[in-house]
């Protein structure tokens, strides 16, 4: 995954178009649990996860997860949950005095204390993070406080407070060790939660319901290329180009489709399919698929694949579930399409193929 397109992973749905969505009839996004009539979509309770709104619990879960992906003992996670009450009640901040940091994906905006940015308020220049952008990615924050948690000679025999204060050198150590009481909480409550580091099968399990929405017809195909809905199963919500992210100017690498969870996905082209797992960028479970001629289409914030990566598919095959997965705040498909590596409008690239969105 080249680093920088991730960023933007389908982090909005128009509310607006979303509400239109609502009152049109068709299962209500979010809806996924109690009151599904038969035939809508729902997804079974083992595959959802904590609720995209609250960025907190979703750091928290990212923090979880980072913490699995790299065999953290569960004490060493619950010491950098610690770490992010005390820095940033568990918000993702960028900061004033770090101009650049107020160009990418946050929770919020401080006035800034010693050119230090995240959850973690790592410094600028100390060796947390690359660039600036990355600092201000939760997972490769995350993975930066485990790294110098690691380097601590007999972390796991000192007190939480002397542990966390090892790694951040703060000039109040006495507060990390009175936030574990609350961290063990937040982990205990999250660690259901968080995504495992690998699907354990790459094609979705029998647990994963589609909807049945037999009265949309098939998806339309023209050729080798298809669209990846069926008619009617969606709206066009946000789409590629510039947009307002919690307040500050992103640019959006691709159009989002407003559709229910548990919707099929259907395969773009016949081609290949060169990626199935989970993103830790925000991108959920995505799937990429090759078209051939250099042209590469990704499909994010599903919950689980019909498929594994090295698949030959057809346009028009099931090849995916849709979800709310990942840097997502409200059910839907992702579609981004990429020619050598630049990025191309999917409406006008699925227009020109004769599937328009
Ligand atoms: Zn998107």
């Amino acid at each position: 995954m080249k680093k920088p397109l991730l960023l933007t992973a389908g982090v909005l749905t128009a509310p607006a178009v979303l509400f239109a969505f609502l009152v049109a009839g068709t299962p209500r996004p979010g809806q996924v649990q109690a009151d599904a009539a038969p035939g809508t979509c729902v997804v079974p309770a083992s595959n959802q996860r904590v609720p995209q709104s609250d960025a907190r619990d979703r750091n928290w879960t990212t923090i979880i997860e980072r913490g699995i992906a790299k065999k953290i003992p569960g004490r060493g996670i619950q010491i950098a949950l610690a770490v992010t009450l005390v820095e940033s009640t568990g918000l993702n901040y960028a900061s004033r005095k770090v101009p650049e940091s107020l160009r990418y994906p946050n929770d919020g905006i401080v006035p800034g204390d010693h050119l230090s940015i995240n959850l973690f308020q790592q410094q600028v220049g100390m060796g947390w993070f690359d660039t600036i952008e990355n600092g201000m990615r939760v997972p490769v924050a995350a993975d930066s406080f485990y790294d110098h948690l690691l380097k601590v000679n007999g972390w796991q025999v000192m007190s939480f407070g002397a542990a966390a204060q090892a790694v951040q050198r703060s000039a109040f150590p006495s507060r990390y060790g009175k936030r574990q009481a609350e961290a063990v909480a937040i982990y205990n409550r999250l660690i259901g939660s968080a995504a495992p580091v690998v699907p354990a099968v790459a094609t979705a399990g029998p647990n994963i319901d589609e909807c049945k929405q037999e009265t949309s017809g098939p998806v339309a195909i023209s050729g080798r290329w298809a669209n990846p809905l069926k008619p009617a199963a969606y709206v066009l919500t946000s789409p590629m180009g510039w947009r307002e992210f919690r307040g500050i100017p992103n640019f959006h690498k691709g159009q989002d489709l407003g559709v229910p969870i548990g919707t099929p996905v259907h395969a773009i082209c016949d081609g290949v399919v060169a990626r199935a797992e989970w993103d830790n960028y925000g991108g959920g479970y995505q799937l990429d698929l090759d078209c051939g001629g250099d042209i590469l289409i990704k499909l994010m914030h599903n919950v689980g694949f019909k498929v594994k990566k090295g698949d030959n598919v057809h346009a028009g095959d099931v090849v995916a579930i849709s979800g709310n997965e990942g840097n997502s705040t409200g059910p839907h498909l992702h579609v981004q399409v990429e020619k050598t590596g630049e990025l191309i409008n999917p409406v006008a690239f699925f227009a020109d193929r004769g599937v328009p969105l």
